[in-house]
């Protein structure tokens, strides 16, 4: 274990601080306002860019031409500071890790930048992968995940992932990683360890490396 990748959103902060949200709203004004999609199909088209891309930029980019950089800008324009602020125990945890420590988020890098300083942990991190490190192809597709490892020099085997999306662990687990899903209901049967928060990280890894 030389590694440990973080997803961001609901992963790094709790879902019940329900920033996401806020970014929810964002993606259906762009999509009405900007794209000039009409109002009432906005969920419906959302719904089916999951499942059939992972996130909705990749379906807006290749059926409506949209500018990926655009869209990131005015989906993660949002209030960060009104919904997270400093994490002691998440950044002792973090420090104290004698592992190689990413953020891995399909978000952008200038919401990641936002994030992490809220919570005070910026510094724990020696780098920052978003959507574009494999031209705005998100997990849990395999293509980013090959991109961060020849990024960093990494071997599947030598990380672990932690996540709060099942789907981007099974890809995870695919390539050789070891997985933690981060989750409020505590069987999982296809993961290596389950946690309620992430500063509960820190213990799981200990145990491993025991
Ligand atoms: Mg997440």
């Amino acid at each position: 274990m030389k590694a440990i990748l973080f997803d961001l959103d609901n992963t790094l902060y709790g879902a019940d601080r329900a920033l996401f949200n806020l970014i929810d709203v964002r993606i259906n004004h762009y999509m009405h306002h900007v794209i000039g999609i009409n109002k009432d199909h906005v969920d419906t088209l959302r719904q089916r860019y999951w499942q059939h891309y992972g996130v909705t930029l990749q379906g807006l980019i290749r059926e409506h031409d949209a500018d990926p950089e655009d869209y990131l800008n005015y989906v993660h324009d949002i209030d960060v500071p009104s919904r997270l602020s400093e994490n002691k125990p998440l950044r002792n945890m973090l420090k104290n890790l004698p592992q190689r420590k990413f953020v891995f988020t399909n978000g952008s890098l200038c919401h990641a930048h936002r994030v992490l300083n809220c919570l005070k942990i910026e510094d724990c991190f020696e780098d920052i992968f978003d959507i574009r490190v494999s031209d705005y192809i998100p997990k849990p597709h395999r293509s980013p995940y090959d991109a961060v490892l020849t990024a960093t020099g990494l071997t599947g085997e030598e990380c672990v992932m932690v996540e709060d999306c099942i789907e981007n662990l099974h890809t995870a687990s695919a390539l050789g990683m070891k997985t933690i899903l981060v989750s409020d209901q505590e069987i999982h049967h296809d993961v290596d360890a389950v946690v309620r928060c992430a500063e509960e990280v820190g213990g799981v890894i200990q145990d491993w490396m025991a």
